[in-house]
């Protein structure tokens, strides 16, 4: 996501030289890795112990233990295994001032707050992730998956609010709507569709038959169509598809931007609600991209009912008026979320892109957020110019 764009001239580190697995403790379950390492190489690395990572981005191949801690980065499964923060019990890192800190990788703990947490989230302004010890879990007995279409997204969004009233949470959660074919001069090609829902449960094999029994009954109770499960199996398999090529394109340094010179634009929105006011702010979002001639690609729900996104695509005739109406259009659904009690990012982070928000998302938070920022680093050597911590302003 362009994590590694310097804002201001800095010296960059290549952590590729840091990606051992450390040490399994297959008996604690967990993990001692190198922030270096990428996810799928840890999980590679956990297999043969009967184990595996719960962090399963659509960047499972590319993204790093460090950047995903940094951003408290979620995956397909984080229904059940949470955020990558979540999976966090320890840290090692290198302070601006050079000195290396290690905390006890152990959960919980009374002894005072939990130093770990300034990493989570972090963005590698507090210091530098060395390693970290990470919870790690069974490779479930039994894993099942389904898919339902629904003709209204409140259809399947009550379908889901109804399994969780219930206590039940699916492992993977991915509910999507396609509101209206998009026009070649967008970006995206892709059709329109009727709203979508993907299920599916890891754990024992009576707990996952019996959840997945449920979780049908309250789809076909809310009118869903159950899919064909080829096709349930054709989401699952290509869910790492989009960052593959992502990674492809990287490696031939091929620029990549959400704007391009024939005035096409693309960004997203992922927000954070209490799930009773997602229905109201999808309403608010749908109409904001209306309001500046924005196309909404798809809106949906991620991982759980409270987590909601848009992905949207404009065409102007510059780059810098589609820029501009993109961006206006980002920010307005953002406070839209902000008054909703919601907030503005659930996994990408902030960088430099969501940086003037900072000061709506955390209000006095921002202040705590920049006197630790200028405790810690008064010279602004790490990361400097993301988050808004070494501004004023
Ligand atoms: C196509 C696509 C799909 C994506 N899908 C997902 C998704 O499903 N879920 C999700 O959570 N994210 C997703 N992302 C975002 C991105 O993959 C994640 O944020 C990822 O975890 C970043 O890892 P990275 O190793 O590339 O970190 P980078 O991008 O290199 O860094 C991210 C941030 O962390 C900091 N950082 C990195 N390493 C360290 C370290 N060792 N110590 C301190 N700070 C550090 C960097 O300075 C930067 O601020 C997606 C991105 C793309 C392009």
């Amino acid at each position: 996501m362009g994590g590694a764009r310097s804002a201001r001239l800095g010296v960059m580190l290549d952590m590729t030289g840091m990606a051992r697995v450390r040490e399994i403790d297959a008996v604690s379950r967990v993990a001692r890795v190198e922030a270096g390492a990428v996810l799928k190489d840890v999980d590679d690395a956990l297999r043969p112990h009967g184990l595996m990572i719960g962090h399963d981005p659509w960047t499972f191949g590319i993204a790093t233990v460090g950047g995903a801690i940094s951003t408290n980065g979620l995956g397909f499964l984080g229904g059940k295994y949470g955020s990558m923060g979540e999976q966090v019990l320890g840290i090692e890192a290198v302070m601006p001032d050079g000195s290396i800190l290690e905390t006890r990788a152990v959960q919980p703990k009374s002894a005072g707050i939990d130093v770990s947490r300034l990493f989570i989230g972090g963005e590698g302004e507090f210091g530098i992730v060395t390693a970290a010890e990470l919870r790690v879990f069974p490779i479930p007995e039994s894993r099942l998956r389904a898919g339902f279409t629904f003709s209204t997204f409140e259809q399947g969004f009550d379908a889901i609010l109804a399994m969780y009233a219930l206590g039940i949470r699916p492992a993977l959660l991915d509910y999507g709507e396609r509101p209206a074919a998009v026009e070649a001069a967008t970006h995206d090609a892709r059709e329109s569709g009727p709203p979508t829902l993907y299920l599916g449960f890891d754990g024992l094999r009576e707990e996952v038959a019996g959840l997945m029994r449920r979780a049908v009954t309250m789809c076909e109770q809310h009118q869903g169509a159950r899919m064909d499960g080829a096709d349930v199996e054709e989401f699952w398999s290509s869910r790492h598809t989009i960052a593959e090529s992502f990674a492809a394109n990287r490696a031939t340094r091929r620029a990549i931007s959400r704007a391009d010179a024939e005035g096409r634009c693309f960004d997203y929105v992922h927000v954070s609600l209490p799930p009773s006011r997602v229905f109201e702010c999808r309403g608010r979002a749908l109409a904001i991209a209306d309001e500046h001639d924005v196309r909404v690609l798809e809106a949906g729900i991620w991982v759980s009912p409270g987590l909601f996104s848009l992905a949207m695509a404009c065409a102007a005739p510059t780059q810098s008026e589609a820029v501009e109406r993109m961006s206006s259009t980002v920010d307005a659904c953002l406070r839209a979320a902000h008054d909703l009690g919601g907030s503005m990012e659930y996994c990408h982070g902030v960088g430099v892109r969501l940086a003037h928000m900072m000061g709506e998302e955390h209000g006095a938070g921002l202040d705590v957020m920049r006197a630790i920022k200028r405790a810690l680093d008064p010279a602004a050597v790490l990361n400097s110019g993301k988050l808004a911590l070494d501004s004023d302003d």
